[in-house]
């Protein structure tokens, strides 16, 4: 079941008194239950104004956007739906139970209900015995599993989270990492926006990257960072030219690296497995034994860099390139 659907989506800002800016340019995306969806994107790509008309809190100016099947600003959908921001700072003398009861009342829970969650999630996010404590003297760790306790007070089916473990140590990392594994095994959809693309690679299993308002690529992670096979192939005591010989007639395409005396190194794009092991099979055939053979994978911020870098490129097909945003120019033609 997809929680999230967008189609089309347009968000322009500003009108007869400022300059107009069109945040997003016509975006589709869809989150499943159960999946981590990432939003990766520049500064002022557009990710929080899609946040925002998500939760209800902006209106787009065209197209459409259904969470949980209506419309964002439907209470029915914002109840189920939990919201973890990127700032958060809580007064520093309520202990953890209080602020989350506040957030209980907030949500329109009698006080029974209120107790019953808030033993809850506090033991969801592992901080039970701290419940009495005020979080005047949490770690930066602990106040970040704090806010995740408070989105996920309403229970939710769509958790929302906002840069989710900014500066916080490797330590307070994991625990946020497992906490939100565990909420995907219970069938609940992330949607995670943030600049830590490691982090996003450890938590996701689909992204889709905005760049100026659009979506230019999408899909899930695994696509993304390895779109062909790729393989390095480590033979030893093996003569190169006698290797190029043989792969060369494999169907895969292999391409010779730089390799420590003694054996010789090679990188393998490959369109299926069975291309793969036909040419281990001839090249062990020959007599040649296999070192090692790695999957290679390019990183997701090595991805995300080469998209970002090609959509800067101005294309033949562009004209004259783009003023930069807020140049005089590019308030000329976001006017016209
Ligand atoms: P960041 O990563 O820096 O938070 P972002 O990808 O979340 O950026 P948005 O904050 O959605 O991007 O902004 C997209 C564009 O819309 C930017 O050009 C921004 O200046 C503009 N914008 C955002 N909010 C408003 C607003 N309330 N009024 C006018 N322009 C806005």
């Amino acid at each position: 079941m997809n929680v999230i659907e967008v189609e089309n989506l347009r968000k322009t800002y500003g009108g007869l008194l400022s300059p107009r800016v069109q945040a997003l340019c016509g975006v589709d995306l869809s989150v499943e239950s159960g999946q981590a969806f990432g939003l990766l994107g520049p500064n002022g790509a557009g990710k929080t104004t899609l946040v925002k008309i998500l939760l209800g809190l902006v209106h787009a100016s065209a197209g459409h956007a259904r969470l949980l099947g209506r419309p964002p600003a439907d209470p029915a959908s914002r109840l189920l739906v939990g919201y973890m921001p990127e700032r958060r700072e809580y007064p520093p003398f309520l202990t953890a139970a209080q602020v989350l009861d506040f957030f209980g009342r907030m949500l329109g829970l009698d006080v029974a209900e209120r107790r019953a969650r808030t033993a809850r999630v506090l033991e969801e996010v592992e901080l039970s015995r701290w419940r009495d404590h005020r979080v005047g003297g949490f770690s930066k760790g602990m106040q970040q599993r704090l806010a995740l306790a408070q989105a996920l007070l309403p229970e939710p089916q769509v958790l929302f989270l906002d840069e989710p473990t900014e500066g916080i140590d490797p330590l307070g990392r994991v625990a946020i990492r497992r906490i939100l594994r565990r909420n995907l095994e219970r069938g609940r959809a992330l949607f995670v926006n943030s600049h830590m693309l490691t982090e996003v690679e450890m938590v996701c299993d689909r992204v889709a990257i905005l760049v100026r308002g659009r979506v230019v690529r999408e899909g899930p992670l695994a696509s993304l960072t390895s779109p062909q096979a790729q393989y390095r192939l480590t033979l030893a005591n093996a003569d190169g030219d006698a290797v190029a010989a043989l792969l060369a007639g494999s169907g895969v395409t292999a391409e010779a690296l730089e390799a420590p005396p003694g054996s010789s190194l090679w990188r393998l794009s490959v369109t299926d497995r069975a291309a793969l092991n036909a040419a281990l099979d001839r090249v062990r055939s020959a007599g040649i034994e296999v070192e090692e053979l790695r999957r290679v994978r390019a990183t997701l911020e090595e991805v995300f860099v080469e998209t970002i870098r090609a959509e800067s490129e101005p294309h033949p097909a562009d004209g004259p390139a783009a003023a930069p945003p807020g140049s005089a120019a590019a308030v000329a033609e976001a006017r016209r």
